[in-house]
């Protein structure tokens, strides 16, 4: 079951949500293929279409912009074929455009996306389920 975790800004009122965890759908990769960008699609296509995939790990993770210091929700994707190569798609800020990595920081100490200040808060919705 997957959920989501909204942030509430202090200074400026936004709230985002952000989208975490795994959906029933998630079983299998093509279910969910839409949600990665063009590129990783079509690569996703490609290597299914030569190997068997051996493991696959899906899921909405929190994904960090070091450039201007903002989170992002992405569904996160490795998988591993051919004995020992593995394929994560790769995803850019949409703010700045640089490159986004995983990240295991609170959503709380990032910047607001709207208003660039460090004054967000966990919102009172506390989670909000989907699957
Ligand atoms: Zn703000
Ligand atoms: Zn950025």
């Amino acid at each position: 079951m997957g959920y989501g975790q909204v942030t509430h800004c202090s200074n400026c009122n936004d709230e985002q949500e952000c989208t975490l965890g795994a959906g029933m759908a998630f079983g299998d990769l093509f279910n969910v293929i839409d949600n990665f960008p063009k590129g990783a699609q079509n690569k996703i296509k490609f290597i299914s279409s030569l190997h068997e995939i051996e493991q696959q790990d899906l899921s909405y993770e929190v994904f960090e912009c070091r450039q201007c210091d903002t989170s992002h929700s992405r569904l996160h994707l490795t998988i591993k074929y051919d004995c020992k190569k593995r394929f994560s798609p790769n995803y850019r800020c949409s703010e700045c455009k640089h490159k986004l990595f995983r990240s295991n920081r609170l959503l709380t100490n990032f910047k607001c996306r709207k208003c660039k200040k460090y004054a967000l808060q966990n919102s009172k919705v506390s989670s909000i389920l989907w699957d």
